[in-house]
Order: C-alpha cells, then sequence, then structure tokens
C-alpha cells in the first residue's frame, strides 16, 4: 500500500510508536546554575568508511586522524577548561583504540553508545539490531570497566525498534533525536518510557558544516568564525531560556589548527557567564529524571 493510501490508524501508529513526551527540562540546575552545558565527540574513527563497507585506505586514514590527533588535542582543551564530556564511540573503534576510551574514563568523562560499526538501525532487521546494541554495550563495559548509561545512534538514525531495546537494556538516556531544544521523556506506543532523552541537531552538530566528500559535491561550506557564531547563538539562547546547550562534535572533523579554537572559545563563553553548569550527559539526565520524578 502507498503511503497516501494509508488509513488515518496506520499513520498515526507510525508517529506514535517513538515520540516527545512531557517535558524534562528541570525547575533548576545544581547548584543553582542558570544553563546546562553538554559537550559530546563522536569518535567514529575509521568506522564511517568501514559501515558503507569501504575499502579506501585514505578515508581510513581520516578516521585514524580522530585518534591520533583528534582526541588528544580535544582532550588537552577539556583538561586545561576542566570541563567533563561524553564521548560516543562504537564498539569497532572502541576495540581498535581500547587504550583511548581508557584514558577518555581515566580523564573523567563519559563513554556512551554509538552502535557496533556505526549502522544504520532504521535498516537492519530488529534482532540484528539488538544484536549489535547488546553486543556493543558488552564490549564498552569490558574495555572501559563501565557499563554505558546511555546510546547516541550512528548517524541519529533511530529505528521503530530502537527505544524498545533502549529499555532492554536499561538505558537512562538516549541523545539522538530532535523534538525539542531541552530535554524530554520518550514516549513508545503513547506511553512513558523513564528514558530521558537529551536531543541533538544537526544545527549543534560540526559535520553539516564542515564534512567533505572528494568525489562528491559535499565541501565544506561554513567558515570555522561562522560555526562559532551559530553555536554561540544557540548557547545563548539555551543560557537565556535556563536551558540545555547540548554540542555535538566528531575528532576528525574538529580535531584540526583551523577549528579547535571553536571548542576552546565556546567553553571560554561559557564560563564567562559565571553560572553554566559543566556536565557529562548521564549527569545531566540523571538529573532530569530526578527532578522529574521518574524512578530508577
Ligand atoms: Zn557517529
Amino acid at each position: 500500500m502507498e503511503p497516501w493510501e494509508w488509513s488515518e490508524a496506520e499513520w498515526r501508529r507510525r508517529v506514535n510508536q517513538v515520540r516527545a513526551g512531557r517535558s524534562l527540562k528541570p525547575a533548576r540546575w545544581p547548584g543553582g546554575k542558570r544553563c546546562a552545558v553538554a559537550l559530546s565527540f563522536d569518535s567514529d574513527h575509521e568506522t564511517n568508511e568501514l559501515r558503507d563497507g569501504g575499502i579506501s585506505v585514505g578515508r581510513m586514514s581520516w578516521g585514524q586522524y580522530g585518534n591520533r590527533v583528534g582526541v588528544p588535542k580535544i582532550l588537552e582543551i577539556l583538561r586545561r577548561e576542566n570541563v567533563p564530556a561524553t564521548f560516543f564511540v562504537p564498539a569497532v573503534a572502541a576495540l581498535l583504540y581500547p587504550d583511548e576510551q581508557r584514558r577518555v574514563v581515566a580523564e573523567g568523562h563519559e563513554i556512551g553508545l554509538h552502535g557496533w560499526i556505526h549502522e544504520l538501525n532504521s535498516v537492519l532487521p530488529e534482532p540484528v539490531e539488538r544484536d549489535l546494541h547488546f553486543r556493543a554495550a558488552d564490549t564498552l563495559t569490558t574495555i572501559t570497566g563501565m557499563r554505558p548509561e546511555g546510546m547516541r545512534t550512528p548517524s541519529w538514525d533511530f529505528s521503530p525498534a530502537t527505544l524498545k531495546i533502549q529499555r532492554e537494556l536499561g538505558l537512562l538516556y538516549d541523545s539522538s533525536l530532535m523534538a525539542d531544544n531541552d530535554p524530554y521523556e520518550l514516549l513508545e506506543d503513547g506511553k512513558p518510557t523513564g528514558i530521558v532523552e537529551l536531543p541533538v541537531e544537526w544545527i549543534r552538530d560540526d559535520a553539516p558544516y564542515f564534512n567533505m566528500n572528494r568525489f562528491q559535491a559535499l565541501r565544506p561550506y561554513t567558515p570555522p568564525t561562522a560555526v562559532l557564531d551559530i553555536f554561540l547563538r544557540e548557547f545563548e539562547g539555551a543560557y537565556a531560556e535556563n536551558g540545555l546547550f547540548l554540542l555535538t562534535m566528531h575528532p576528525h572533523v574538529t580535531g584540526y589548527r583551523s577549528r579547535l579554537f571553536i571548542l576552546e572559545e565556546l567553553i571560554r563563553a561559557a564560563k564567562a557567564k559565571g553560572d553554566c553548569w559543566f556536565a557529562t550527559h548521564a549527569e545531566i539526565a540523571r538529573h532530569c529524571a530526578d527532578q522529574g520524578g521518574i524512578a530508577r
């Protein structure tokens, strides 16, 4: 049946599979802070090429840059500024670079789920998707010694089965969906799940502005100073609304000499306010769940 032939019940069923429920924007942030700042880094490394079945050594080396240069430079900035962050890591990237993951955790940051090999969930049969998420959770746990509390789906591709699998995994939060600026509770078929969504947006992601593909028309089209300007405006909006500023960056995209200043200047701008709460995604999700009365 074509979409225009669906019954009302059918299109309503599809929309309601996974939906934004009540807002979990807390009345206050810890310590009377005015705004929460959640920095995240998706350490995809070589998995972007592997996921597509690619064999390009050149593109894999771009991924390796993320490990060799990107992550160390980012960790250096976070250490200097003394702010925590969350790194979402595909299991295959974690297996390629277990020491990187252990160092990230040792420096006080969080590691969250980001698929097995950066696969697209929406093209997978449900049992395959479930197996990959569970194996990824076990792999990250073995490497870091800590069970992941949250998931960012690779490419923010969330299938109709993903939420069910997240519940089976006992996750605290997801950070892949876009129905609000501030945290909310995910509904499954209209019912509250207790899972906190920390929403993302392509606007607050480095990749759309900087990505590049030599053999396609895709080119970086926004100067780094303009990207900083967009991120700062997103931050100022979150600050004005006592909300959440959540940013997604990639070590192999931002970890360059001409781009790292974006991260540094953003952190400094937020610190200059004097009342921003820098926290990991898990810390923010826990606070929102507690304030929202979600029993865990
Ligand atoms: Zn990714």
